[in-house]
């Protein structure tokens, strides 16, 4: 049973409420969580406003902070194995996939670790004769933090370590279907040495726990990564206390192929950026966009190649991409190729669900390519979350960033081509947090992620993604102090 940690003490639900937790390769239940709600939720951040408010963490220097932190960090790699194979139960991710998000992960935690006494302020040149200015970045207090599903630790970990590197008192909320390794993570803080109260984790559904997590005048912050409608509705929730708000939404990122591109490396990372964890990632490249004298040679190239994913379980080694999530989700990746055909996009391959008899249990669903798209269908506009690839033709520069930024979304996206000027004007008009030149999905705790437009505000990782969880401070000092009279 995997239960809640409330002011450093594991708990069942108070209601005694519990969830099963599916494995969505062969829906076999993995294990069973307990299911938190309001209640469990006001208890957590009753915990972490005691913690922030009156307990020693936020006043406690930033190197020993980053020690505990950085033992976070050790500890995730001693438990390594163990946290992959959490993660492919929970996500059907292949178990490699799984391992290269822990090392991910470990570095987070590591980089937060090295740069939690890094900023030490700074003096400010002040206009006022005989005065002193100086500028300090101190922790903003209690943060929630609300997880989505397709990348369950990882997305987690960019909120933890910084919070913690910057001296804040958390209260973490994983996705409901995918809780197992911030369960996990969250004994590695406590085996770390974090005192009580100051990282709380409560499992539950986003209506409830998530809701009153938004909601409460107790927070100070709020994290959340996950989809658009639900980030609206955290804005407008979150309103009633001003309380600020870091938001890490959804991606419709488009793939940028000119015909001076080198052609192998192109075709490779098209196929990566689309069908990589099938599609469920906030900036897969789900939106092809391709000079026209080579469209048909390179989709040509594409279909064979995406024809080939081997689909699977997994754990198996030559297994290359797991199912979607969810039965939910399916049905809503499966309702936006009906959109697509209706729109009249050209369904190229795919479009169902695979007939292989090992996959009839899982929610597996073939990779699927739509050709002769335009922006104005909404297979092309909005987030499918899935493996499911859009085409579209230009011929003139110009209109392929036309295209690239025709969209509501502004994560990321990427530009091939072997002209690198080129590449640097397409890169600077591109509206998004991230562009890559030739390569596809490269992001580091060293580097700020985040979205411009819909797809989000604020940024996770890197200096910024420590800044986030900090408040500014002006303190100004009279070096001469004297009545200035102006009132007799
Ligand atoms: P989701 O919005 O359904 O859920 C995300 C989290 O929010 C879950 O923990 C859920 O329980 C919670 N939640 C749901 N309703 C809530 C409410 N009313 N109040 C508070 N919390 C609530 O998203 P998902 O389906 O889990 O994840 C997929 C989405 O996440 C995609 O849109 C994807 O693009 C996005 N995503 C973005 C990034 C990024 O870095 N920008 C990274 C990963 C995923």
């Amino acid at each position: 049973m995997k239960q809640m940690f409330i002011n450093g003490e594991w708990v069942d639900a108070r209601s005694g409420e519990t969830r099963e937790i599916i494995n969505p390769y062969n829906q076999e239940v993995v294990a069973t969580a307990a299911e938190g709600n309001a209640e469990d939720a006001k208890r957590a951040i009753a915990a972490a406003r005691e913690a922030f408010d009156h307990g020693e963490w936020q006043h406690t220097p930033g190197a020993e902070r980053g020690q505990k932190v950085l033992r976070i960090a050790e500890l995730i790699e001693r438990d390594r194995e163990e946290l992959a194979k959490l993660e492919t139960f929970d996500t059907g991710k292949t178990v490699e996939e799984s391992r290269v998000d822990m090392d991910d992960i470990a570095g987070v935690f590591r980089y937060f670790a090295g740069i939690a006494d890094k900023d030490g302020g700074e003096v400010i040149e002040s206009p006022i004769p005989d005065s002193q200015s100086k500028v300090v970045r101190e922790p903003v207090g209690v943060c929630g933090q609300i997880t989505p599903w397709n990348y369950p630790l990882l997305q987690a970990a960019w909120k933890i370590a910084p919070a913690l590197a910057a001296g804040n008192t958390i209260v973490m909320k994983p996705s409901e279907i995918t809780p197992l390794t911030t369960v996990k993570v969250t004994e590695l803080i406590e085996e770390a040495g974090v005192p009580a109260g100051v990282a709380n984790l409560v499992l539950g559904a986003g209506a409830t726990v998530g809701n009153e997590l938004a909601e409460s005048g107790d927070v100070d912050l709020i994290s959340f990564t996950g989809g658009i409608d639900t980030g609206k509705k955290i804005m407008q929730t979150a309103s009633g206390n001003v309380k600020k708000i870091a938001l890490e939404l959804g991606g419709k990122n488009p793939n940028v192929v000119f015909a001076d591109a080198d052609f192998e490396t192109a075709v490779d990372q098209a196929l990566n950026a689309a069908f990589f964890h099938a599609g469920q990632v906030c900036s897969a490249g789900s939106r092809l966009i391709i000079e026209d004298s080579i469209h048909d040679e390179f989709v040509e190239e594409l279909t064979a190649r995406a024809k080939r994913i081997k689909l699977g379980d997994g754990f198996k080694e030559d297994t290359q991409s797991g199912p979607l999530i969810s039965a939910e989700h399916r049905g809503k990746v499966e309702n936006y190729v009906e959109i697509g055909k209706e729109e009249g996009a050209n369904l190229l391959i795919g479009g169902a669900r695979p007939e292989d008899e090992e996959l009839q249990n899982g929610f597996f669903y073939l990779p699927t390519i739509f050709t002769e798209c335009t922006s104005d269908m909404r297979i092309v506009q909005e987030e499918v979350f899935g493996p499911v690839l859009t085409v579209e033709r230009f011929e003139t520069e110009e209109e392929a960033v036309k295209l690239a930024n025709d969209s509501i979304y502004g994560l990321a996206g990427a530009v091939f081509t072997t002209d690198i000027d080129k590449a640097e004007r397409a890169a600077a008009k591109m509206r998004m947090g991230t562009v890559w030149i030739n390569d596809f999905h490269p992001y580091f705790a060293q580097a700020p992620w985040g979205g411009y437009k819909q797809s989000g505000i604020g940024r996770e990782l890197g200096k910024p993604g420590l800044e986030e969880y900090t408040e500014t401070k002006h303190i100004y000092r009279n070096l001469k102090p004297e009545p200035i009279h102006w009132f007799k």
